[in-house]
This record gives C-alpha cells, sequence and structure tokens, in this order.
C-alpha cells in the first residue's frame, strides 16, 4: 500500500505577523514551484496569524491550519476558537491532542476525541498525536499508552481522507533524542493495528500515520523511508523555511 506523504509544520507559540508572513510566503512559494508534488504540506501557526498565513499560503497547494480547537462550535466558551471559526478562516485542518496541549491544558483522551469529532463535523482535516514520556517507554508501557491514546481519542467515523495520526514519543519532542528506528518502525505498526480493529482493515491501511519529534534536515530521510512512517510532524525546524523544505525534499 502506497501512502502520500505528508510534511505537516507545528509552528507552537511562535511567529509575530511579519515573521509568520515571511515564512509561509518561503514555503508556498517553493512548494507552488515544485513541479512533481510527491507530497502534501501543512503548516500550523498560532491562531493570531492564522488569517495572514493563509492568505499568504492561498493557491499554492499549501495546506494551513491551527494548533488546537474546542470541542464546541460556539457559545460561552471565553477564550476557546471553534471549528467552524476555523473553517472560515479558510483553513484546511487542524492539529489536535499535541502533547503539550495534553500536559499543559489537561486534555484527556475524551477531550481530544471530542475535539476530532468537532472538527471533522466542520469538514476539517485533523491530526491527532499520540505518544508515550520517557517514565512510560522506560517502564515499557510505551504500546499501552499509545493504544490507549489511539483507541480513546480517534473518533468512530474518522476515515483516511480526513483524519492522519502523529506518533511522538513527547521525550522526542523539542530535545534532539529520536527513538530508534525499529522503535519508530514498532510503534506505527502497531498504530495501524488498533486503527484497523477500531476502524476497519482497510481505512487503517490507507491512513496516514507521522512520525513527530526532533525531525530535522540530518535525519528526515531515514525516519521517512520506514514502513508505516508516511510523513513527519516537525516543530522546531519549520520554523526556518530552508530546514522544513530539506526535510520535505528526503520525501522519495
Ligand atoms: C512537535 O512539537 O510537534 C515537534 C515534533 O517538535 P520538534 O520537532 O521541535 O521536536
Amino acid at each position: 500500500m502506497t501512502r502520500r506523504k505528508l510534511i505537516a509544520g507545528n509552528w507552537k507559540m511562535n511567529g509575530l505577523k511579519a515573521d509568520g508572513i515571511a515564512l509561509a510566503t518561503a514555503v508556498a512559494e517553493k512548494y507552488k514551484a515544485l513541479e512533481d508534488k510527491k507530497f502534501d504540506m501543512f503548516i500550523a501557526p498560532p491562531f493570531t496569524i492564522l488569517d495572514a498565513v493563509a492568505d499568504a499560503a492561498k493557491n499554492s497547494g499549501v495546506w494551513v491550519g491551527a494548533q488546537d480547537c474546542s470541542q464546541f462550535e460556539k457559545g460561552a466558551h471565553t477564550g476557546d476558537v471553534s471549528p467552524l471559526m476555523l473553517k472560515d478562516l479558510g483553513c484546511g485542518g487542524v492539529i489536535v491532542g499535541h502533547s503539550e496541549r495534553r500536559a499543559d491544558h489537561f486534555e484527556t483522551n475524551e477531550l481530544v476525541n471530542a475535539k476530532a469529532t468537532a472538527a471533522l463535523a466542520a469538514d476539517l482535516g485533523v491530526i491527532i498525536c499520540v505518544g508515550e514520556t520517557l517514565a512510560e517507554r522506560e517502564a515499557g508501557k510505551t504500546l499501552d499508552v499509545v493504544g490507549a491514546q489511539v483507541r480513546g481519542s480517534v473518533p468512530l467515523n474518522a476515515t483516511a481522507g480526513k483524519v492522519v495520526i502523529a506518533y511522538e514519543p513527547v521525550w522526542a519532542i523539542g530535545t534532539g533524542k529520536i527513538p530508534t528506528t525499529a522503535e519508530v518502525e514498532e510503534v506505527h505498526a502497531f498504530i495501524r493495528s488498533e486503527l484497523a480493529k477500531l476502524l476497519g482493515q482497510d481505512i487503517a491501511d490507507k491512513m496516514q500515520i507521522l512520525y513527530g519529534g526532533s525531525v530535522k534536515p540530518s535525519n528526515a530521510a531515514e525516519l521517512l523511508s520506514l514502513s508505516d512512517v508516511d510523513g513527519a510532524l516537525v516543530g522546531g525546524a519549520s520554523l526556518k523555511a530552508d530546514d522544513f523544505w530539506a526535510i520535505a525534499e528526503t520525501v522519495k
């Protein structure tokens, strides 16, 4: 089964308007100029510059989205941003369940599932993040934790065209440490087997599973060549157009 690769950039809480527009413009120009688009590209700037970044990337083929959304459609939820509002801004998708949201905002699998469900209802694509902490890996609980996250966070109406899973070991995010290729392959294959139980083999076979955590130009080719790794979710290195592009260019 060949799945198209997705290179996604999570800018986190970085970027004022001018920087964001410059970064998005640089990435969008490169992607637009590419004759053979072997991969899809997604960038997730902060809420405050989504509009400007969506505008900068317009007609380039780069997919722009948010880093989080509310589980609610509208109403008395001060400070929250609904999937409908994101759709209205021109977003194509949203990341949910990032480990920084799970840790900083106590997001549970149930909440992540509700957010993903709301995003799908608003016709957004959804990247659902899962991944174990260092303590969980050292205790031999990686597959238990990741399995519970997949079963708890992925809505039962998820389809391969609309939902992407990102495996991001928490201990690899922003640390420069990455799992061995065997560890990445083991977890990705396990996630796909859990997806098959949850959604059926056909959807599981087609669903993209990204790896995230300290992806850099120097390690991207190896990670992206692994079976069941269908792209990358990139944090730090997505803030430099050249690095982000160098990662994408390793897609074969
Ligand atoms: C992330 O935050 O999703 C991420 C993978 O970060 P980094 O690439 O900086 O490790």
